[in-house]
C-alpha cells in the first residue's frame, strides 16, 4: 500500500509530524505495511526547484494508493513563475472529485451534532478547473471582472451518488443544497441530477435547501442535517462554517476521492498566523488520514484498514474528550506536539 506525504506550507509540516506519529504507530501496532515515502511541494519546492508542484512528481501521483496532503498557501504564491496550485491540480488532473468533510462536535459537547458535506470539486464556480485551456476568471476590461461557472450532469450526478452511498452507511437522509430560485439553469441542472439519482436509493430520504437558509440553519439547528450535497463553492464555505460550529477549523478532517485513487487534506489552509509556533491542532490532519484509511479499505478491499481507521478515530475522541488534552482552539493546554503524542499513545493502548 504506497502512500505519499506531502507537508505543504505553514502549518503543514507541524501538523503533519503529528498525523505520521499517529500513523507509524497505528502501522506498527497493527502491521498494515504502508509503504510511505515524503516529498515536498508549495513554497519549499519552490524554493529548490522552481516550482510549488515538479513534473517528475506528478507522474509518479496516479500510481500512489493514497496521498497525504497538507494545506498549501496558494494565496501567496507567485501567479506565473512556478506558483501551481497543488491542491486544483491533484483535484482536476487525477479526478478526485468527491470532498467528503465531516463536521462532528468531540465528546461531551453540550449540543452535539454530527453531519457529512458532500461536496464537488472539479468544476462549478471554480474557474481554474472549468476550462480545457485558460482560465474562466477574466477580466472583460480593467474595471470589468466575469467569472463564469461550469456545471455538468455528469459531474453533479456522480456527486450525487456518492453522497446516497454515504447516507445509507448513516442516518438515510440527504439534504442538496443550492440556489436555484437564482441560478435556474446552473443549480437547477444540480438539482434535478441529485433528485435523478435519489431515485436509485429509495430508502433514503431527500430534501433541499437554499445556499442562504442553509448558513442559518447550521447555525440554528445542525443535528438536523446527516449527509449534506452541494457544489464546490457552496461546499467550501459551509464546511468551514460547520467545522466551526462543531467546535474549530481544526477538527476539520477531509479526503478529496476519485473512483481509484483518494488524497488526505484538512479542510483548512495554511493558517500563516499560527505557523510555526507549535499551536495549530493537528486534530484535522488526523482524522483526514483516518478517512483516507477507511477509504482504502473500502476500495482495496482491505478490512484491517477499515478496522485501523476506526481506531484512529476512537483514538482521537479519546484525547479530545478530555478538556486538559486539547490544543487552544479548543480551549485545552496543549500545543501540536504534545497532541500529537497523546493520540499516539492512545492508539499504542488501543
Ligand atoms: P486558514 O484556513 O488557513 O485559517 C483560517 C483561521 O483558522 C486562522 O485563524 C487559522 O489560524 C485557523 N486555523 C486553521 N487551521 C487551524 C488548525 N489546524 N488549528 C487551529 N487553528 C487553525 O485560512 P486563510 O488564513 O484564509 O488561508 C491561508 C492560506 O491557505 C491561503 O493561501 C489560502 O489560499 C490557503 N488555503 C488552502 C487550503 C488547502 O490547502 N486545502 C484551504 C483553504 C485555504
Amino acid at each position: 500500500m504506497h502512500i505519499l506525504v506531502l507537508p505543504g506550507d505553514g502549518i503543514g509540516p507541524e501538523i503533519m509530524s503529528a498525523a505520521m506519529q499517529v500513523l507509524s504507530a497505528l502501522d506498527t501496532r497493527r502491521d498494515l505495511g504502508l509503504s510511505i515515502t515524503h516529498d515536498i511541494v508549495g513554497f519549499d519546492s519552490l524554493a529548490k526547484y522552481a516550482t510549488t508542484l515538479r513534473p517528475d512528481l506528478i507522474e509518479r501521483l496516479p500510481s500512489q494508493d493514497g496521498i497525504i496532503l497538507g494545506p498549501v498557501d496558494t494565496a501567496a504564491y507567485p501567479e506565473h513563475e512556478g506558483g501551481i496550485n497543488v491542491s486544483a491540480y491533484l483535484r482536476s488532473r487525477l479526478d478526485l472529485y468527491a470532498n467528503i468533510r465531516p463536521a462532528r462536535t468531540p465528546p461531551g459537547a453540550a449540543r452535539p451534532f454530527d453531519l457529512v458535506i458532500v461536496r464537488e470539486l472539479t468544476e462549478g464556480f471554480y474557474a481554474d478547473r472549468n476550462m480545457a485551456e485558460g482560465n474562466a476568471d477574466l477580466m472583460a476590461t480593467p474595471d470589468v471582472a466575469i467569472s463564469l461557472r461550469k456545471v455538468t450532469r455528469h459531474a453533479c450526478e456522480r456527486i450525487a451518488r456518492r453522497a446516497f452511498e454515504l447516507a445509507m452507511t448513516r442516518d438515510r437522509r440527504v439534504t442538496a443544497v443550492h440556489k436555484a430560485n437564482v441560478f435556474k439553469r446552473g443549480d437547477g441542472l444540480f438539482l434535478d441530477a441529485v433528485r435523478t439519482v435519489a431515485r436509485e436509493f429509495p430508502e433514503v430520504t431527500l430534501d433541499d435547501v437554499l445556499v442562504d437558509a442553509m448558513a442559518a440553519w447550521l447555525v440554528r439547528a445542525p443535528e438536523r442535517f446527516d449527509v449534506i450535497v452541494t457544489g464546490n463553492l457552496y461546499g467550501d464555505i459551509l464546511s468551514d462554517l460547520a467545522s466551526e460550529l462543531s467546535g474549530s477549523l481544526g477538527l476539520a478532517g477531509s479526503i478529496m476521492a476519485g473512483d481509484s485513487l483518494c488524497a488526505a487534506q484538512a479542510q483548512h489552509g495554511s493558517a500563516p498566523d499560527i505557523a510555526g509556533q507549535d499551536k495549530a491542532n493537528p486534530a484535522s490532519m488526523i482524522l483526514s488520514v483516518a478517512l483516507l484509511l477507511e477509504w482504502l479499505g473500502a476500495h482495496r478491499a482491505r478490512p484491517d484498514l477499515t478496522t485501523a481507521a476506526r481506531a484512529m478515530t476512537t483514538a482521537l475522541d479519546h484525547v479530545l474528550a478530555n478538556p486538559d488534552t486539547r490544543t487552544a482552539d479548543l480551549g485545552g493546554p496543549l500545543g501540536t506536539t504534545a497532541f500529537g503524542e497523546a493520540v499516539t499513545l492512545a492508539v499504542l493502548a488501543g
